[in-house]
């Protein structure tokens, strides 16, 4: 080595030298927090349909460390302790379907006309925070305004806002005078209302959807979200008809999961949900018309149902005070109770169920009212429990994160008073929240400093 950079080396080796104990210093990470301990009287994983009794889930910073029986877990004298042993404890709760800019509260059929995207956010803050408060740690948000959703996501990760973990869409993606198009209006006054939503949301043939697929994952949505057929809560369209072609999907299908996406859609009608199937999407959300050979095929491709059968009492209840159109009201009791009935047949014939709701219809915080239906109409309390835990994390494509209460996993866990395997309502009313280490809200006191 030639002298003079020697030389250098050596001032080199002797700045770094120097300098190393306060860089050091600046670049070492905190302690990590010291562990928490949380005594579960009773514990469901949702790894299998059963409790145990008397388990201490470690927690350390996020995430859960281990899970062991209370008998081999020695706890310091000192640590921070959650005594939740007269308590039922669970992973947080997976919604697969919310609109979280939605408001149930009233219905405003020209909301889009009157007001800025700005009141949808507003929204989200709010219901974002109820719908943690009912336990709900993850929810699957599919279908708003561009991308309402994806910012709403980054906002609660900065921890800005509480809410649940949200898996994003953007606008669901219809055809032309579609369920997802505003349909009723003058060609003048649509084209005054948001042209973003048409962009990102309206296709016609497999080339746009391709587009529009590709421009939804830029922006940052997780999952797709598509219109196969017609609905309910939208003028003009039939729940039974075909919307999207098998071979729209089929793009919408194939460019998503190139992307690692996965695909919701929303399918009422017999043949939409098999054309839907067929293209290979993750999930149909509502199912209401379903016949056999959709639940074969459903079968035989692995795909879900997240079929919402709570939210039909509250719109024929409330939301005829709020002025629904009678086109509605009439679509909804129709294709509500087909709906119920052909989830019990899905049920009895194995189909893969994950828990939606749809909130936004209803009342965001009431999620938990739908686990009454899915038992009413044949799942068990631990089925329809495991439908909203590890089904739910595996169709958001999030399992190896939440929705069982195993060392690594996120601690997301929730507690009740009462044992929701012999009363599946119990879970109405969630008396504890943890998201990632983090407790949102304690009715029980457990977690208060001693
Ligand atoms: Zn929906």
């Amino acid at each position: 080595m030639p002298r003079k950079l020697s030389a250098l080396c050596s001032l080199l080796f002797a700045l770094a030298a120097f300098s190393l104990p306060s860089a050091l210093a600046q670049t070492a990470k905190p302690a990590p927090p010291p562990p928490t301990y949380i005594k579960a009287g009773h514990l469901f994983d949702a790894t299998s349909d059963q409790l145990r009794d008397d388990v201490v889930v470690v927690v350390e910073g996020e995430r859960i460390t281990r899970v062991l029986p209370a008998a081999q877990a020695v706890i310091p004298a000192d640590a921070a302790v959650i005594d939740l042993s007269k308590a039922w404890v669970l992973p947080g709760l997976i919604d697969c379907h919310t609109h979280l800019e939605g408001r149930a509260d009233k219905y405003d059929p020209i909301n889009d006309v009157k007001y800025t995207p700005f009141l949808g956010g507003f929204n989200g803050v709010v219901n974002a925070n109820l719908t943690l408060q009912a336990g709900f740690t993850s929810v699957r948000d599919v279908g708003s305004q561009p991308f309402f959703a994806v910012d709403l996501r980054r906002t609660i990760d900065e921890g800005f806002i509480p809410g649940p973990r949200v898996v994003a869409s953007g606008p669901g993606i219809s055809i032309t005078g579609g369920h997802g198009d505003m349909n009723g209006f003058a060609p003048a006054v649509e084209n005054m209302m948001y042209p973003a939503e048409r962009d990102y949301g309206i296709v016609d043939g497999p080339e746009q959807m391709r587009h529009v697929v590709r421009e939804q994952i830029k922006y940052g949505v997780d999952v797709i979200k598509i219109l196969a057929t017609g609905g309910v809560l939208s003028q003009g369209d039939k729940p039974g008809a075909e919307q999207l072609t098998y071979e729209e999907m089929k793009m919408a299908v194939d460019e998503a999961h190139r992307a690692g996406r996965k695909v919701a859609a929303h399918a009422h009608g017999t043949e939409g949900i098999k054309n839907a199937v067929r293209a290979g999407v993750d999930s149909i959300e509502h199912g209401s018309l379903l016949d056999q050979e959709g639940m074969d095929l459903m079968k035989a491709h692995g795909t879900y149902l997240v079929a919402d059968i709570y939210n039909d009492d509250y719109i024929l209840g409330k939301a005829i005070d709020f002025g629904l159109p009678k086109e509605m009201v009439d679509k909804e009791k129709t294709v509500g109770r087909l709906q119920r009935e052909n989830f019990a047949k899905a049920v009895a014939a194995g189909v893969k169920i994950a828990f939606g709701t749809d909130a936004g219809v209803y009342p965001h915080g009431d999620n938990a009212k739908q686990f009454h239906y899915m038992v009413k109409f044949g799942m068990t309390p631990a089925g329809a429990i495991r439908a909203a835990t590890s089904s739910a994390a595996d169709l958001i494509d999030r399992a190896a994160t939440v929705g069982t209460l195993e060392a690594g996993k996120y601690a997301d866990l929730i507690a009740v008073t009462a044992n929701p395997l012999d009363r599946v309502e119990t879970l109405e009313h969630v008396a504890f929240v943890m998201k990632g280490g983090k407790v949102y809200k304690d009715e029980t006191g457990a977690a208060k400093p001693r």
